[in-house]
């Protein structure tokens, strides 16, 4: 009951009767006596059921110094390696290869793949996609890493280091990071990329690449202390015009409203099935959303 405590200390304006209603809900909808992180797993294999919307964030760069080297499927790149590029290709203009996460979310899976190396997926709730100006629970795919610093179920923050991108995996490359975005979220170890793989899941997993975006129409440039981030491409060869330039940013990521989180992205999860269906949530929730000036996928 941990969690009731929290979600009240932190949002005294919800009533006592309607945190009950949540948590009967809660029990009835998973079944499960301790609900704090259902759904979890890095078997790829079981849903991860992240409805945790209680947020809008804007996603920022995973490398503070970054240079995009290869845009989400051009044209260019598929001729030039013979495959679709389902991702975006980053570098560190410095010598320091940190990856760090990129706002409020989860680690949902941690491996190796044969193919692709080092793999991290991080759960990001109410992301913010500046191209559509529309929100989405979105899962971000790291590839290649040289180390991992983080494990299955924890939570993350833009001060979360996720480990350092590397050349790991059987494609003969340099170092550099791979990055996929999905808002499928129950299937955040499907990659396109990969047919059949000792990790990832390919097409035959029964996902597909419809729910997939170019990662830069999530991320944006915090541009302030202490991130300092700066943005740049690479030449014209592999690089989407509207990759050109994102979104600069200073301050806050967290979106209008309370961050119910307390900060942390984790602690009072509220799942936005029972938000739907409890009426003063979900108008708090609208009202947020209003204040933010986006409206939601789905
Ligand atoms: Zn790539």
């Amino acid at each position: 009951m941990q969690f009731t405590s929290q979600l009240i200390l932190r949002h005294p304006s919800l009533k006592i009767l309607e945190i009950r209603q949540v948590f009967l809900r809660i029990f009835a909808w998973t079944g499960a006596k301790s609900t704090q992180n259902p759904g979890i797993s890095d078997s790829g294999n079981t849903p991860y059921n992240d409805r945790r919307i209680n947020l809008l964030q804007k996603l920022i760069l995973p490398v503070n110094k970054c240079r995009l080297t290869a845009s989400w499927k051009t044209a260019a790149y598929r001729v030039r390696f013979g495959f679709q590029h389902y991702g975006a290709d980053i570098i560190s203009t410095s010598a320091d290869r940190t990856l760090w996460a990129s706002g409020n979310g989860t680690v949902v899976s941690r491996g190796f793949d044969s193919v692709v190396g080092n793999v991290v997926a991080v759960s990001y709730p109410g992301a913010i996609n500046h191209r559509s100006g529309k929100a989405s629970d979105l899962i971000l795919r790291y590839f290649h890493l040289e180390s991992i610093a983080v494990q299955v179920g924890q939570a993350v923050n833009k001060d979360t280091r996720l480990g350092i991108y590397g050349r790991t995996g059987s494609m003969n490359m340099a170092n550099h990071l791979h990055l996929e975005a999905d808002t499928d979220t129950k299937h955040p170890l499907f990659s396109p990329t990969v047919n059949s793989s000792s990790y990832l899941r390919g097409r035959a997993f029964g996902a597909n690449d419809k729910t997939m975006s170019s990662p830069l129409d999530w991320l944006h440039c915090k541009t302030d202390a202490p991130d300092y981030q700066a943005y740049s491409t690479a030449g014209d060869s592999f690089i989407a015009p509207a990759d050109k330039t994102i979104p600069n940013l200073t301050g806050k990521i967290i979106g209008g409203g309370e961050d119910l989180t307390g900060g942390d992205g984790y602690s009072t999860c509220v799942c936005e099935a029972l938000l739907m269906e409890n009426e003063n949530l979900k108008r708090e929730l609208a009202n947020m959303r209003k204040d933010q000036g986006v409206s939601t996928i789905g």
